[in-house]
């Protein structure tokens, strides 16, 4: 799934964890995304492009057994709710953290090609629903419904709707071969390529973070169930 969508989820997550700092959950639903950043800018994981890049369906990411797999996502969803939740003792943190880490694998498995291992080690088979190649409009349909469905879900401002809705349409040419933007200019630049889609990420985390404002809470998960708010004010949904 593309950056601005990965961050809506994060909508979500705070709108049923209205306490937890949305910065946290932010970089919770991309930190698999960062991890993939930095492990290809290293090597270890491995991102190819065709000859021609037309669309997503030209890029492959053929080796990220580490960032994306779900064996390893699991354990580091269970391991980020273990160290918040007894190490500093914030469970609603550590619920909505862990399911940001998981939220990402499900929806790139919901629309990557075969491209995602079952864990490290174990990359004969992968996995992955194929919309990008088999129903490029579909799959670009289904990431701009899921966008905003999250911003429903949410109830957030006319600004943060026509956001989401401006970051899908500038994504269009990733899905349709036929029309041709950036991505043409990537073909062979992996670099150049994990350098924009890490630009993307930063931006679309920081403009959803920005502009959810509105509707985020003034209250702060302090552990033992237990809530403070700093301006004395309440979230009317506030109540997990
Ligand atoms: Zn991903």
């Amino acid at each position: 799934m593309f950056a601005i969508n990965h961050a809506a989820a994060a909508l979500v997550l705070k709108r049923r964890y209205p306490t937890v700092r949305m910065v946290f959950i932010l970089l919770a639903v991309q930190a698999v995304e960062l991890l993939w950043v930095a492990l290809n800018l290293v090597g270890v994981e491995t991102t190819t492009t065709d000859p021609i890049v037309r669309s997503v369906q030209n890029i492959h990411l053929v080796h990220m057994p580490w960032s994306h797999s779900i064996g390893t996502t699991v354990v580091f969803a269970f391991v980020a709710w273990g160290l918040i939740r007894f190490g500093i003792g914030k469970p609603k943190t550590a619920m909505a953290v862990a399911l940001g880490f998981a939220s990402h694998l499900l929806l790139d498995l919901a629309t990557h090609g075969a491209d995602i291992a079952i864990a490290p080690g174990l990359g004969t088979q992968k996995l992955g629903a194929g919309f990008y190649g088999s129903l490029p409009v579909a799959a670009f349909l289904i990431e701009l419904a899921f966008g905003i469905i999250c911003w429903r879900i949410y109830r957030g401002s006319v600004g943060l709707l026509l956001a989401i809705i401006a970051f899908n349409v500038v994504n269009l040419s990733m899905f349709l071969p036929q029309w041709v933007g950036i991505e043409a200019k990537l073909a062979g630049q992996t670099t150049t390529l994990t350098l924009v889609i890490f630009a993307q990420i930063v931006v679309t985390l920081a403009v959803v973070g920005w502009l959810s404002r509105s509707r985020e809470g003034t209250c702060y998960d302090t552990g033992r169930g237990s809530t403070v708010s700093t301006a004395g004010l309440r979230d009317s949904t506030m109540s997990s």
